[in-house]
This record gives C-alpha cells, sequence and structure tokens, in this order.
C-alpha cells in the first residue's frame, strides 16, 4: 500500500498556468499526485492529512541557477565584506564601511594568531574584501605591511572571486617580484616603487602564483563535509531546493563528498555540479570522457552532466571585458598605456580557444553555461556559438550565458534567435549598482545592467541569480533585485528593465530549471514532478513589491521530505 501525504495550505502559486492556485497538494512517493481542493485528492485513494503548513503559503522550491557550494564553507576564514552577512550559524558579521576598519581587523586578526601561538609565516587568509567601496586609491601591499610586523603572509580575496590583494610578505614567499611576466599581476606605475609587484592579483593565472604557494583557499579550496553541511543549512532557511555548483573540477575526492550528502536522506538539497572546463587544466577531449564516465552516476539528488566554461574577468575588479568605449573611471586612467595596467580587463579563456572547446563540449552533447560578465565577453561568446552552431546544429542545446551583465537589446535577439537562455546576476544591481553607475560603466550602461526585460521582451529564457557566495544564496532577494532594481543610494537603474513580482517568481523557479534541463521534473507544483516547495510564512504575492525579500520562509520540502529552516 502505498502511502499518500495531503498538505493543506493557506494558498499554493504552483507556477502552473493551467492551475495557478489551489489549497491542497497530495505527494506519493516523493512526487507530486495531485494539485487542487481535497476533492481532488480523495479521487486517489487513502491519504494521511498533514496541517503543519495550514497557515503557510506553498511555491515550488526555488532553484538556485548560479551559485557555488562554497557559500556554506568560506567560514572558516574571516569576513570583510562591506555588507552585513549571515553566517551558517545566523549570526551578523558587521560590513566594515572604510579601508581603516578593514585594517583594524586584520591587526586584530594578526594579533589573534600570533597568542595563539601561530608561526609567524602562517599565512592570514580572509575574504570578501572590494576596495570599490572605499574612496581614495585602491588599497596595495604597502597598505597591508602596516599590519602586524609585516612577516606574516596576508591573502584578502576580493568578494569578486577574481582577485586578490596580498602583503610584501606574500609577494615574496610566492617569488613575485618586478622580474614576474604574468597577466594579472599588477605593478605599481608610478614614483619610487614603479615597476614593482603592488600586491594585486587578477584572475586565476596570476592568483595561482599565490596558491600554489599557501594551498588551495576560499573559492579555490575543495568542497569539504562541514562545507556541503552549512550549505544545506543555508539552502531550507532561504527555500532552495535545488543548487548549482557551477565550477566543479569533478575529481574522485570532489564526487566522493557530493555522493556522501546527495545519498542522505537528511541532505535538503537536490545540487547540479558543473564541470570546470577552463583554466587549461584538462583539455576539452578529457573533459568529455570525464563527464561520459560519471553519466551513470546521477541520482535525483546529484545531476551530473553540466559544463561551465569561462571567458572574462569581473566588471567591479576591472577584469570584465567591455565593449567600447571601454570603462567609465578605470582606477588607472591616469596612466594609461602603462605597462601591464590593462584598460580592458583578462580574457580567462581567449576566444579562440573558448569557441574549439565549446565545439567539443557541444559536439559530444554537452550542455555548456559560459561565464560572461562584461558586454565584450558576451558577444565573443555568442559569435563563437553562433558558428559553432551554424556547423554542427543541435535543437534545444540550452546552451546558457551566465551573468551576461551588459547585454543589450541586439544581443538578446541574436541569443533568442540561437536558443542561448540568459542567467542574469541581478544581486549586482543591489550589491554593485551604485559603483556601475557612477565607476565601472556609467550611467548609460548601467541603466541597462541585468536587462531582465529586455531579455523577456526578445524571447530569451530567463533565470536570475546570486552567484554566492560572490552575493548571499537567498533567491527571494534576488527576485527583490529585479523587480526593484535599486541601489543603496536609493537610486532606481532603468525602471524599464523591471520584472514583476510573478515574472520574478518564475525565474527563480521554472525559469532557472529550464537553463538546467530540468524544467519537466521541477520548478512547478504538479502531478508528477517532484514534492520540492518553499515553505513560506507570507505570501509574496500579497505585499507589496519592495517588501518581496523580507518574505519569511518557513523551511522547504525535498522530494517530499520536510525540511524545517533553523532544525
Ligand atoms: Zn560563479
Amino acid at each position: 500500500m502505498t502511502l499518500t501525504t495531503v498538505y493543506r495550505a493557506r494558498r499554493i502559486h504552483t507556477m502552473n498556468p493551467s492551475q495557478p492556485e489551489a489549497t491542497h497538494v497530495a505527494v506519493r512517493d516523493g512526487r507530486i499526485l495531485a494539485v487542487g481542493d481535497l476533492d481532488r485528492m480523495s479521487a486517489w485513494g487513502p491519504y494521511t492529512l498533514d496541517e503543519r503548513f495550514a497557515h503557510c503559503v506553498l511555491l515550488p522550491g526555488f532553484v538556485e541557477g548560479h551559485c557555488h557550494l562554497k557559500e556554506g564553507g568560506m567560514w572558516d576564514r574571516p569576513y570583510l565584506g562591506w555588507f552585513d552577512r549571515c553566517d551558517p550559524d545566523g549570526r551578523v558579521w558587521p560590513g566594515l564601511r572604510s579601508m581603516a576598519a578593514v585594517l583594524a581587523r586584520l591587526q586584530d586578526l594578526d594579533a589573534a594568531m600570533t597568542a595563539a601561538g601561530e608561526a609567524t609565516d602562517a599565512p592570514l587568509i580572509a575574504w570578501g574584501f572590494d576596495p570599490i567601496y572605499f574612496a581614495g586609491d585602491r588599497p596595495t601591499a604597502p597598505d597591508l605591511d602596516t599590519v602586524g610586523n609585516g612577516r606574516r603572509p596576508i591573502v584578502i580575496a576580493h568578494a569578486n572571486g577574481h582577485l586578490m590583494t596580498v602583503n610584501s610578505a606574500m609577494l615574496s614567499a610566492a617569488g613575485i617580484n618586478a622580474d614576474t611576466e604574468v597577466e594579472g599581476v599588477m605593478k605599481h606605475p608610478a614614483g619610487v616603487l614603479a615597476g614593482q609587484p603592488n600586491g594585486e592579483l587578477q584572475e586565476p593565472a596570476a592568483m595561482y602564483l599565490v596558491l600554489r604557494s599557501i594551498g588551495p583557499a576560499g573559492l579555490q579550496a575543495p568542497m569539504n563535509d562541514a562545507g556541503m553541511h552549512n550549505f544545506g543549512r543555508i539552502a531550507r532557511r532561504q527555500g532552495v531546493t535545488t543548487a548549482t555548483d557551477l565550477v566543479n573540477r569533478l575529481a574522485d575526492a570532489d564526487l566522493a563528498v557530493l555522493e556522501r550528502h546527495s545519498t542522505d536522506d537528511n541532505y535538503p538539497v537536490r545540487i547540479v555540479p558543473a564541470f570546470q572546463a577552463f583554466h587549461g587544466s584538462h583539455g576539452a577531449a578529457q573533459g568529455v570522457e570525464r563527464l561520459k564516465a560519471l553519466a551513470g552516476r546521477s541520482t535525483d539528488r546529484l545531476r551530473l552532466g553540466l559544463v561551465k566554461m569561462m571567458l572574462d574577468g569581473s566588471i567591479q575588479g576591472f577584469s570584465g571585458r567591455l565593449r567600447w568605449p571601454g570603462y567609465f573611471k578605470h582606477p588607472n586612467a591616469a596612466e594609461q598605456g602603462a605597462q601591464n595596467e590593462p584598460q580592458n580587463g583578462i580574457w580567462v579563456t581567449a576566444p579562440a580557444q573558448f569557441e574549439t572547446d565549446f565545439e567539443t563540449y557541444h559536439r559530444a552533447g554537452l550542455q555548456v553555461h559560459t561565464h560572461t560578465n562584461g558586454d565584450e565577453a558576451s558577444l565573443a561568446a555568442i559569435d563563437a556559438i553562433e558558428r559553432v552552431l551554424a556547423r554542427w546544429p543541435r535543437p534545444d542545446h540550452r546552451h546558457t550565458l551566465q551573468h551576461g551583465q551588459m547585454i543589450d537589446r541586439a544581443m538578446f535577439r541574436r541569443m533568442a534567435a540561437l536558443g542561448l537562455c540568459a542567467n542574469l546576476f541581478t544581486n549586482h544591481l543591489w550589491y554593485w549598482g551604485d559603483q556601475h553607475h557612477d565607476i565601472t560603466m556609467g550611467p548609460d550602461r548601467a541603466h541597462r545592467l541585468n536587462a531582465c526585460r529586455s531579455a523577456l521582451d526578445a524571447g530569451v529564457a530567463l533565470a536570475i541569480h546570486s552567484d554566492a557566495p560572490i552575493t548571499p544564496l537567498a533567491p527571494l532577494f534576488t527576485a527583490w533585485c529585479a523587480v526593484n532594481r535599486v541601489t543603496p543610494s536609493g537610486r532606481v537603474l532603468g525602471a524599464a528593465e523591471a520584472l514583476t513580482v510573478p515574472e520574478a517568481l518564475r525565474a527563480i523557479t521554472l525559469g532557472a530549471a529550464w537553463t538546467l534541463k530540468l524544467d519537466a521534473e521541477i520548478g512547478s507544483i504538479e502531478c508528477g514532478k517532484r514534492a520540492d516547495f518553499a515553505v513560506l510564512h507570507d505570501d509574496p504575492l500579497d505585499l507589496p513589491a519592495a517588501a518581496l525579500k523580507d518574505v519569511r520562509v518557513w523551511g522547504t520540502v525535498l522530494s517530499g521530505r520536510v525540511f524545517e529552516a533553523g532544525a
């Protein structure tokens, strides 16, 4: 006898247009059996009525189409970010609003390490830093050298995940000096230190010089069990039932961690890792072989097969690739043309290499998600993919551009024609919206930042994301950004690009599921789909749009298993 549980709710928003609202949902074997009123449930035979959600509102479980499991794994290192941030235990770490506050925090951390008996050359590693919020010059190694006695190597990873700033002790421990000719190793442009490395390292090739000396750290460190556990706690607190891990090497050790959790019935999230197909650590042909070998290991809660590629860097880190007229106020504008001071960001993968590798993955039938932040990178991806598709047409490939923050209407129309999806980084509207307006791209292009309306108008399948831990995992906040487009200074960026609340809710459920080719299974509450729910105290469609981020989450249901937030 198969057991059926019927959940009664205050309201159920199904995201299924043929039946948008309901009061009851029946669940059997982890799947949705029926949606509607109680009469419709009883037609399926005996059931247990579960009233625990009677005062709650159910939505499809939220799908985070671009995040990293590291959201749960960053907290063993100190946080140096500008915004207040909640850790997995629910403790709020206050933001550091000046460079002086950052340096004071580093002083305390250095002193604590010394007091704990740590060796003087044990590195101090912190994360979440972003100098773009501070007025004045970008901090360099000499600023960090004022911490402690200057002998402890210090590494502060930037919030964008693409840059780090290190002190002089770290530079010398890593063997980085005036002779180092690696793109992204920034140097003092003028003054007595002209030509010496200034401590800022942009993008993987430059950061690798430090990571090979201190070992993988931060975003680059492999995922561990504690981090996975913390990620699960954050996800159920935010209503997330399916989450990507959009860069994973998928080595045997990585897979072992993923499988340990995805086979545990108490783990609350379905994980969709994407194979890291850049940094040249493996050829594309080898990548295809690895993914083919792993194909049989997918389960309901661990989905293998996605590929992640990467073209450029980060716009607020000035390593994103921008079309003409480039950056609005580049920090090195005064020394334009100085050696080693790129004015237009960095190709993490050269476009020609991208096209070759993309073709290999595409011909193998795989789905590729490509990081493109600046509009020159988005255009390079569209151009390359158009040529590959002309050579090797394939229906319903759902290749996706990730971030695509500066894509304009002309590009969206080409994407629609090619069948490309967009997963836009709407959290940027809040976290860096003012900086994009005032510093990186200037007002013209900032008003089309993460142009959700243009994407929908062009007919491009749309998702929106947090890129956690770059910004916190919280799909309702991500949806709030897409609807309100407001910045911390109160400015509204491109009101015409705003989504309605229902459109934004669709983008964090069915929209994201579509980009993962999981829309037939998840993303809406309808017969036959997985019983994945976001359980909310408040109805997002009853509240003003400005309150969307304040909707309280009770917890989640994943394939019929109930997970209360905070439990
Ligand atoms: Zn990412």
